[in-house]
């Protein structure tokens, strides 16, 4: 009988990141300042350590993972891929359906793949404290688990709306360590603005990033960590799909299809961007990015230059977005609600070599619960994205009769989240229609790349 857990051994994880950077067809556009020229190293320096600012511009396609991250790597790497074989049965399928299971990092997500990383080198370049935003509690909660790890004070701006919802997130950051506020708070310019413009606000990433970033530039004990979409970031995920390739070559088969939710773009490039050297050396691969249709940065936003955050703090990045003042709906997957998306994934989505699909909440609970009764763990509202679109997939095999191959990557566990579950079960969450009107009007005064 063929293995359900395809395990790796602590001497197999990744040695090096990949970064695709060096195998793109045509060059990354450049981030630009307020001036409309490409900024350089200098301009980033304020908020990050060198060594992340070298990562976010590097053309050198192997990136060495330093002993003492990949020593904390080992709490839970490799992580396992495991085969659904009772999801398939409950479907009915000739599909093969595999996933790699990042819920089991101390956070709960794979984003403690790139906050331990971020906070290493933070600390060697003598940073003491650290400042981010959270918008559902995950990345907070990663840098805090991090910033225990190197001995960092860690100041955490969460979404007031995630905030009030999820009091036990700001728990497990406090027991880690870190202060947590609610975005917008009193503490920065940018918070009391955006309190003074709307008291009631329920605040929006976008916002809580202004914050963070605001407070980093501020001091010089501290930096800013980002939770996603920049090049470095991504570059640290892409130890799930090195795995994952590893985990097939070791059981003879090769995916597909490769699917992971989209919100910033870092588990997707993360699992993704490894197999397109398998695609660039001629193997037949789709690789589908999966995202909210109340927030369709990939498939109905437009690839412009914006800024990350409401108040323009950052640098304009050339990315697919809706828009820096698009204001997603309280959807529960918070991980989701960023109106842009990783200037890697965008630029090769705009080349054609990645795939995008939106889909609605409602279906996305329906294939979680489904998941949770045949596989057992519990997934985050983020990764039913995922799920969803594997469940589709593996539909259409039926149709079609053919035995694909599929991955997905189920991206973290959904403990924190029984709230919406609860919703769900007592036919209280909705559907939100695509907002159309709103997303025009925010993306009119965008700038083509
Ligand atoms: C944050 C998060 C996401 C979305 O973030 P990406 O940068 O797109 O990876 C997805 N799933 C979970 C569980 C998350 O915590």
């Amino acid at each position: 009988m063929d293995d359900i857990k395809i395990i790796l051994s602590e001497t197999e994880i990744p040695t090096h990141w990949y970064n695709v950077a060096a195998d793109l067809p045509t060059p990354l556009p450049p981030p630009l300042g307020p001036d409309g020229q490409p900024i350089g190293p200098d301009a980033l320096a304020a908020i990050f350590p060198e060594a992340l600012i070298e990562q976010e511009m590097s053309q050198e396609r192997w990136i060495p993972i330093p002993e003492p991250v990949r020593d904390i790597y080992r709490l839970w790497r490799p992580s396992p891929m495991f085969r659904a074989r009772r999801l398939e049965q409950a479907l009915a399928t000739p599909a093969r359906i595999f996933y790699k299971y990042e819920g089991g990092s101390p956070a709960g997500s794979h984003k403690p793949n790139t906050a331990v990383a971020q906070a290493y080198y933070n600390q060697q370049e003598g940073i003491r404290r650290l400042t981010t935003e959270t918008g559902a509690g995950q990345w907070g909660s990663s840098i805090a688990l991090a910033g225990a790890m190197f001995g960092l004070t860690v100041r955490v701006y969460m979404v007031r709306v995630s905030y009030q919802q999820k009091p036990f997130r700001r728990s497990m950051m406090e027991t880690w360590g870190a202060e947590v506020f609610s975005s917008p708070s009193e503490m920065t310019q940018s918070g009391r603005d955006a309190l003074a413009r709307d008291p009631e606000t329920p605040g929006s990433l976008g916002l809580a990033i202004s914050e963070a970033v605001e407070d980093a530039a501020s001091r010089a004990d501290s930096h800013y960590a980002l939770g996603s979409v920049l090049n470095h970031v991504v570059l640290h995920q892409t130890v799930i799909g090195l795995e994952a390739r590893a985990q097939f070559k070791k059981i003879g088969l090769f995916p597909d299809v490769v699917i992971a939710c989209c919100g910033g773009g870092s588990n997707f490039g993360g699992t993704a961007f490894p197999f397109l050297m398998d695609k660039a050396a001629g193997r037949a691969i789709r690789l589908v990015a999966v995202e909210p249709d109340s927030c369709p940065t990939l498939t109905k936003g437009r690839y412009c230059y914006d800024s990350g955050d409401t108040a323009c703090l950052t640098p304009l990045m050339p990315m697919y977005t809706l828009g820096h003042n698009f204001m997603p709906p309280g959807i529960h997957a918070g991980g989701l609600r960023y109106h842009g998306d990783s200037p890697l994934v965008s630029h090769l989505y705009h080349q054609g070599l990645l795939e995008a699909v939106a889909v609605p909440q409602l279906a996305t609970f329906k294939a979680g619960v489904l998941f949770a009764q045949t596989e057992g763990i519990l997934p985050a509202p983020e990764s039913n994205h995922a799920i969803r679109v594997a469940i589709d997939e593996a539909l259409q095999c039926k149709e079609s009769g053919e035995p694909k191959t599929i991955l997905f990557t189920l991206s973290g566990h959904g403990h924190f989240d029984m709230a919406a579950y609860d919703r769900y079960f007592a036919g209280k969450l909705e559907d939100y229609s695509y907002p159309e009107a709103e997303i025009a009007a925010s993306l009119a005064e965008l700038r083509a790349v």
